[in-house]
């Protein structure tokens, strides 16, 4: 794996810390020979090592992480962001019925792909309409009936007997037939070839013309490899499309096809078709493609663990020095509200004592699900990120937001309360001549 190669450059290399222009090189190299192993176009594996080369020489030198490890990781980073960041959704019309249209090779997966769109739609309270616009194969219109059928929605398609029909004439009338019987989301089945073709193409543009899609998704199989780019350039600029499917991803492709696709086309790949199987679908997720054009997923969970540990290091060293100085940590912040909840009326006195004016105000925001958020916010901190929010920059912040469930502002908000409360046990363990004085719970 790229990993065990990285390891092999890096012989000697440890604990050096620091990475150097050659390191970088010999890396470049190897990440080359892992993008091409997963059948990356070679112009997009070039422009990828560029910008990757770019960051890793600026990049700041972590002291978690050996330098292989490091190079993974802004290598897995880069892919991701390249790959989506995130999911986008399906755009619906803002008049109904929003029209979706499927193209790409024959074999691709879009009649299966018609049937996985209409269960999921049907599942997100949609009332989707098949439309059978492959009149070129005998069996295409039965075998996306079939699909309808298992999916437990509506299909159109040109009644049986009459020759072979016109399919850009059954995609205008499927429109009109969607918006009288209510469907409010056509999907638009359409022939492709076993190569690219002038004829298909045009098919597929007079289809686009006659329906206007919302969402025009390209089709294409993981197991295509090298041959992705030409096949979505010729579609991109004959058909054009808002959006990707990867299809076949349980096969044993390692993938590369979605960098090409997406690096090549620009368009975004949203769904992503696992199996033959009806279910076997979800919208796609960068994360996951990322670690298995890698084709290390496991490596991705070590370099977690290492920073995870490292924190804890650091915890650890610490923790002696800030006993003495700031006693006051967020897990004693935590500790400190879990301890007023149970005191229940108490605090309530409490905040009436004299002087206490500025805690009553942190009483007061004090409930129940207030609380929750706050140990969950807590909780998904590191032990050193805990011991020492300072350290708690904005990428660190995303991730506890992330970790928690909650928004970054819930975060920051949670840290500057933190930061007055801390302020204020400064105070009080001052007046009372308690220096470093723990939380009130002890
Ligand atoms: P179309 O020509 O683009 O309409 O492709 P089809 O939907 O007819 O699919 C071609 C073949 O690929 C069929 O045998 C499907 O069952 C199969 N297929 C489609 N999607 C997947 C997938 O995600 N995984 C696997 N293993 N097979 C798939
Ligand atoms: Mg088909």
């Amino acid at each position: 794996t790229l990993s065990d190669r990285l390891d092999k450059v890096f012989t000697g290399l440890r604990g050096k810390g620091r990475l150097s222009q050659e390191d970088i090189d010999a890396t470049a190299r190897e990440i080359r020979i892992a993008l091409l192993e997963a059948d990356v176009a070679l112009p997009v594996v070039r422009s990828f090592i560029a910008s990757v080369k770019e960051r890793a020489v600026g990049a700041e030198v972590s002291q978690a992480l050996n330098p292989a490890q490091q190079i993974i990781k802004i290598v897995n980073e880069e892919l991701v962001g390249i790959l989506g960041g995130e999911t986008r959704r399906i755009r619906y019309a803002k008049q109904s019925p929003t029209v979706i249209m499927l193209a790409g090779l024959q074999g691709a997966g879009k009649t299966t792909l018609a049937g996985k769109l209409g269960r999921w739609l049907k599942a997100q309270g949609h009332t989707p309409l098949l439309v059978a616009c492959d009149l070129q194969r005998p069996n295409a219109v039965q075998q996306l009936s079939v699909v309808a059928g298992q999916a437990g929605v509506d299909v159109f398609a040109p009644a049986p007997g009459n020759g072979v029909g016109d399919p850009i004439a059954v995609a205008r009338e499927s429109i009109e037939h969607a918006r009288r019987t209510m469907h409010d989301v056509v999907v638009v089945d359409t022939a492709g070839r076993l190569g690219i073709d002038a004829e298909l193409m045009a098919q597929a543009a007079g289809i686009r013309d006659a329906v206007h899609p919302d969402e025009t998704l390209f089709v294409v199989d993981a197991m295509i490899g090298q041959d992705a780019v030409t096949t979505a350039t010729a579609f991109q600029e004959g058909v054009g499309f808002t959006g990707v499917v990867l299809t076949k991803l349980d096969g044993d492709a390692r993938g590369g096809a979605a960098l090409s696709v997406r690096h090549v086309t620009g368009q975004p790949i949203m769904f992503a078709s696992t199996g033959e199987k009806l279910a076997d679908f979800d919208v796609f997720h960068p994360e996951r493609m990322a670690s298995r054009i890698l084709g290390m997923g496991d490596v991705l969970t070590l370099i977690e663990q290492a920073e995870q540990a490292f924190d804890t290091d650091q915890a650890e060293k610490m923790a002696g020095k800030l006993a003495s100085r700031e006693g006051f940590t967020l897990e004693d912040f935590l500790e400190q509200m879990l301890a007023i909840r149970k005191m229940g009326p108490i605090a309530n006195l409490l905040g009436m004592l004299p002087g206490a004016g500025q805690m009553k105000e942190q009483l007061k925001q004090v409930d129940d699900r207030d609380l929750d958020r706050t140990a969950a916010i807590i909780r998904s901190m590191t032990p050193a990120e805990r011991l020492t929010p300072k350290i708690i920059n904005a990428s660190r912040r995303v991730r506890i937001a992330n970790g928690s469930g909650v928004s970054v502002t819930d975060v920051n908000q949670l840290l500057e309360r933190f930061t007055q409360a801390q302020k204020m046990m400064g105070q009080m363990a001052g007046s009372m001549g308690m220096p470093g004085m723990g939380p009130m719970s002890k």
